[in-house]
């Protein structure tokens, strides 16, 4: 068994950097919907019933099959529930389900070998299939560690055997804080010891000729879960291996917050031409998750066609289709956080402020100030003065409109270069220029000029003739169809050409009812059956998409999200969940919820509604909450505090890893948790507005 740490090549995680190129994988059998190779990417979701409720689980296996996923994975926590399998699949075949089934299975390999024998697909974590996790930061010989190998091969095997015979295909889904101690020892919490952790089964499945494998690297935190994945293509690259990737983001909670986490970790991977099946994980219905995943996976549909080929299938596992990777810039570590060096300018954005955010109000009334409570500066009419929100943006574009009242003084007002210069009083007034009238002759502001730049504009000579002062900002759009790749080209290029200016990325988003799917002009004109609700879905996982993948790359010093059939409210609350589950610019609490299941010991749901209603104002803390303390402690990874089912009625709450206090009753758990963080200095008293 190799023990080797896992060696890292640079640059080696995806086809292209620079155009969409999926990453084509081993087609895996599951069913008679097989995934990977040239297959659709597939959609999935988990059942949140008891698996011992039979009919319960049939139906709503049914409402999820209905509302798009080709897969359903129910758990199967003991013996009795893997049994129960069967009677479900039975039940579903009788009424005419043919969707393959897939057992979720933690700590219990007896359960996961009853359940290989049932249905299409076993998931294991290999962090605690043959683990009891003692959360021990045991030092391991080069010794013991093979002997613990051994040890798990050994206990591996049996259901790698059943899975063989019974032609059952196998999730290996490592998550991000539930890894072994074997594995922590050596590697710690990181997205390369989670990729060990996989590798090592993998490597036992191959040893046992088994090829039948899907592989997830899963996270709470999207940056984390990104550079997981690629760094296990990476290896399982250089080991000579292509499984499909399962994505998804671990926790990612409810409503927007969820929507937007999950786009950023799935979005910005797909972005990269990887992934082979989606589970988007909401603390809401299960059936409420598939509509998300299938709007994310959408788009690629349309990049392929949009592009006309498909690449050829790569079935063997020692023959992959030659694979050419575009090398990246010397400074930039794709499986490393690290932001882009840029100076600061004027004190108003870039170096190490936090991202800007901006808004168009060109096109509002400009004659009310309430028109600015969108943008979270709240007017009151009777003081006649604002207040901020913990959301108010710092710039807004006024292009040549003026509005008819003054604006607050800490919000500074962006105007097309003409319109500036005729201003008679410029304070908090900034220009944006094109580049043509940027290089010319003309006057400038002394604080702070912006130019709107296209990605290709920096191999034009105008861009060479930039006068550069810190003064200078660009404001970087983009059209094309891969709109994100584009522009993370043009931070290769300016990390090439040792340019440190800050630059604020703008997507527009164009909302139609009807036209062609593919061949846009404009940044992604989106087509689908039209109403508000779905537009600002939309908004969430296009925008957390795009422009989540270059922050979590460390790129951008801003955002500017443009939308113009959508409330400002909902570009200005985009703009900065984006920033928050990017983790570029914190301003609000972050729930770490779990999507609950069969284990789950209280209303998911409601528990968090209720947990929130309390704690909302308390920005930047982190809340795990939990619906079962098998799995719960360890996938609330790196949150602050913990919220964790450990019993009917009873809760245990978590400060970081350690459990504070135990099986206390759920009437007054939330109290308990608000006297812990007042214990901690962490709690400030809401503002009553
Ligand atoms: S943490 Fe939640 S989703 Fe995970 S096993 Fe427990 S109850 Fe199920």
């Amino acid at each position: 068994m190799n023990t080797d740490a896992v060696k890292v090549l640079p640059g080696r995680y995806c086809n292209s950097l620079t155009e969409y190129s999926r990453f084509i994988t081993r087609e895996v059998n599951i069913g008679d919907v097989p995934m990977g190779g040239n297959n659709p990417i597939r959609i999935q979701s988990m059942t949140t019933t008891d698996t011992m409720d039979t009919i319960g689980t049939v139906e709503q296996s049914i409402r999820m099959v209905d509302a798009g996923c080709e897969y359903v994975r129910i758990t199967a926590p003991s013996i009795k529930e893997a049994q129960n399998l069967a009677e479900i699949k039975k039940q579903l075949r009788a009424r005419g389900y043919t969707v393959p089934l897939v057992a979720d299975i933690h700590f219990t390999p007896n359960a996961a070998e009853v359940a290989a024998r049932i249905v299409e697909k076993v998931r294991v974590n290999p962090g605690n299939y043959a683990d009891k996790k003692k959360f021990d930061q045991i030092d391991y010989t080069d010794l013991e560690y093979q002997g613990e190998l051994e040890r798990i091969f050994h206990k591996f095997t049996p259901l790698v055997k059943v899975c063989k015979e019974y032609g059952t295909a196998m999730r290996i889904g490592t998550n991000h804080g539930s890894l072994s101690d074997r594995i922590m020892s050596r590697y710690g919490d990181t997205p390369q010891g989670m990729v060990e952790s996989a590798m090592e089964f993998m490597r036992m499945c191959e040893q046992l000729n088994f090829y039948n494998l899907v592989i997830s690297m899963k996270s709470s935190n999207p940056q984390v879960m990104v550079q997981a994945y690629r760094l296990l293509v990476e290896t399982m690259v250089a080991e000579g291996m292509n499984y499909p990737l399962h994505l998804g983001v671990t926790e990612a909670g409810d409503g927007e917050d969820g929507r937007i986490k999950s786009a950023v970790g799935i979005g910005t991977l797909l972005e990269d031409g990887l992934g082979d099946t989606v589970r988007v994980s909401l603390t809401e219905e299960p059936e409420a998750e598939a509509p998300v995943a299938i709007e994310l996976v959408r788009r690629y549909t349309m990049r392929e066609k949009a592009k006309g080929e498909r690449q050829k299938v790569a079935t063997e596992v020692k023959n992959l289709s030659p694979l050419t990777f575009d090398l990246l810039p010397s400074k930039h570590n794709p499986y490393e956080y690290k932001k882009r060096e840029t100076y600061e300018a004027n004190a108003f954005i870039g170096g190490h402020l936090v991202p800007r955010v901006v808004v168009d109000l060109s096109k509002k009334n400009l004659k009310d100030p309430a028109v600015l409570n969108e943008a979270g500066y709240l007017y009151s009419p009777l003081l006649d003065k604002y207040n901020m929100a913990e959301q108010s943006v710092d710039f807004v574009y006024l292009a040549d409109e003026l509005p008819s009242f003054t604006l607050p003084g800490n919000l500074k007002q962006l105007y097309n270069y003409n319109t500036w210069l005729k201003l008679a009083d410029k304070t908090n007034c900034h220009p944006v220029f094109t580049l043509q009238e940027y290089i010319g002759d003309v006057d400038r502001s002394s604080k702070l000029n912006l130019v709107h730049l296209k990605p290709a504009d920096i191999d034009s000579d105008a861009f060479g003739s930039i006068q550069l002062d810190k003064s200078l900002v660009f404001v970087l759009e983009t059209e094309a169809l891969h709109g994100m790749a584009e522009q993370r080209s043009f931070f290769f290029k300016m990390e090439e050409l040792g340019l440190d200016v800050p630059v604020i990325v703008k997507r527009s988003y164009v909302f139609e009812s009807e036209s062609p799917e593919v061949g846009k002009s404009e940044s992604e004109k989106v087509h689908s059956p039209w109403s508000m609700d779905h537009g600002q879905t939309l908004l969430q996982l296009y925008a957390s998409t795009d422009l989540g993948a270059l922050l979590v790359d460390g790129f951008g010093d801003g955002i500017w999200i443009d939308a113009p059939e959508l409330p400002t409210g909902v570009i200005t609350s985009t703009s900065f969940g984006i920033l928050q589950a990017t983790r570029s610019r914190i301003s609000k609490t972050e729930y770490i919820s779990c999507p609950s299941c069969g284990r789950t010991l209280f209303d998911l749901m409601v528990t968090t509604q209720m947990i929130r209603s309390r704690t909302s104002h308390l920005k930047g803390l982190k809340i795990g909450i939990m619906g079962c303390i098998v799995n719960g402690p360890g996938e609330m990874a790196d949150a602050d505090y913990g919220y964790v089912g450990s019993g009917t009625d009873k809760i245990t709450l978590y400060r970081g890893k350690e459990a504070v206090k135990k099986n206390i009753s759920s009437a007054n758990a939330l109290d308990e948790l608000i006297n812990i963080i007042k214990g901690d200095g962490n709690w400030i008293d809401a503002v009553q507005e």
